[in-house]
């Protein structure tokens, strides 16, 4: 990266949905937008979330359809996974799409540093690559939108083997015969679905009454029964109390004594904001004791004119709140 410093009329922190979407809302507003990235634009939902758990259950439903073919008449001999080829077509998917919103990006002339942003005096947003270099940014207007990380569980350390986050799931290169799932949330249940569809022997251990906390019942219902049919053993009002981890896989220790084996754990227990890479301290940004950027309903935060976006903060994930706007696939329109 070239030092430079330079002005902008909005400089997006992260480069996520929330932060590529409002950077295309700028440019297309006809602002001189910059965008700092760490990692790769398209952020955790294309890279490591809703993309790439889609195009997995979307595998796995090909193989439950095909595995009930002959229920339809429909003859195809016995149904066989290659996983290697279904990880690559996952990759396939993320690149072309992440191609096309680099390309996007670019043909809207966003300009974008590729390192960790992290906030300063006067709207200063310092941008520090790989090597080291450094570049200044100074921004009309800031947006903080570094998205979030997997939460884990103390004792169970992510060796991306045998304890995994949901980031870790996307890497296998092996589908684990046996796995429980830590987490009964609406990510837990994809993974557990998934990986039972695919042929893995599936627990669900969450601590709260019901899996899928804070959905509907009748949804709740229809989830469990679906299931119930594909032989996943849900666990609930089970505390996780640890796990002793041996050559190939661990034992987890849950509820009253209860003792589980199986090849891999998948820790599922939410997501933590990731407003401690942006160097908030000192500059007047006020965080909650959890991490979240305090905002006000409308977003902005009072300071200033930084603003909030993603999911750092406490107000609605941007899928609802494009929903609200009226955007018929809650999504961001880019134009
Ligand atoms: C397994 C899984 C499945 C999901 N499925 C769905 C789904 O079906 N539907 C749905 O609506 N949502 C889903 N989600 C949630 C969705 O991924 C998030 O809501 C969405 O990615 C949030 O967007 P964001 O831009 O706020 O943050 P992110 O997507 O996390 O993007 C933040 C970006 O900021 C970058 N960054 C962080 N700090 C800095 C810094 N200091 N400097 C520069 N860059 C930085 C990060 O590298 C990242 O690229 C899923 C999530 C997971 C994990």
């Amino acid at each position: 990266m070239v030092p430079t410093a330079e002005n902008f009329d909005v400089v997006v922190v992260g480069g996520g949905p929330g932060g590529y979407a409002a950077a295309l809302y700028g440019a297309a507003a006809g602002l001189n937008v910059a965008m700092v990235e760490k990692d790769k634009v398209g952020g955790t939902c294309l890279h490591r979330g809703c993309i790439p758990a889609k195009e997995l259950l979307e595998t796995a439903s090909v193989f439950r359809s095909v595995g009930s073919a002959d229920r339809y008449g429909v003859k195809v001999g016995p149904a066989e996974l290659d996983f290697s080829t279904t990880m690559a077509r996952k990759q396939q998917v993320i690149d072309q799409l992440h191609k096309g919103l680099t390309g996007l990006v670019k043909s809207r002339k966003i300009s974008v540093f590729a390192g960790t942003g992290t906030l300063g005096p006067e709207r200063t947003v310092t941008v520090t690559g790989a090597d080291g270099d450094t570049a200044e940014l100074v921004g009309r207007h800031v947006i903080l939108a570094a998205g979030s990380v997997a939460r884990t569980i103390p004792g169970f350390d992510v060796d991306g083997k045998v304890v995994l986050t949901s980031d870790e799931v996307f890497e296998l290169t092996e589908l684990p015969s046996r796995v429980a799932v830590i987490g009964g949330g609406a990510i837990g249940c994809e993974f557990a679905s998934m990986m039972a569809d695919l042929g893995s022997q599936v627990t669900v251990l969450e601590a709260l009454p019901q899996i899928l906390p804070g959905v509907d019942k009748d949804v709740v219902a229809v989830t469990l029964r679906a299931f119930k049919g594909r032989n996943i053993d849900v666990r609930t009002g089970v505390k996780v109390e640890g796990h002793d981890p041996r050559e190939g896989g661990t034992t987890v220790r849950f509820g009253d004594g209860e003792a589980l084996d199986v090849d891999a754990v998948i820790v599922s227990v939410g997501r933590r904001p990731w407003s401690d890479t942006l160097g908030l301290d000192g500059t007047g940004v006020k965080v909650d004791d959890r991490g979240f950027i305090a905002v006000d309903e409308w977003v902005p935060h009072r300071r200033g004119r930084r603003v909030g976006g993603g999911r750092r903060h406490r107000h609605p994930g941007p899928g609802p709140r494009r929903l609200r706007r009226g955007h018929p696939r809650g999504e961001a329109d880019p134009r």
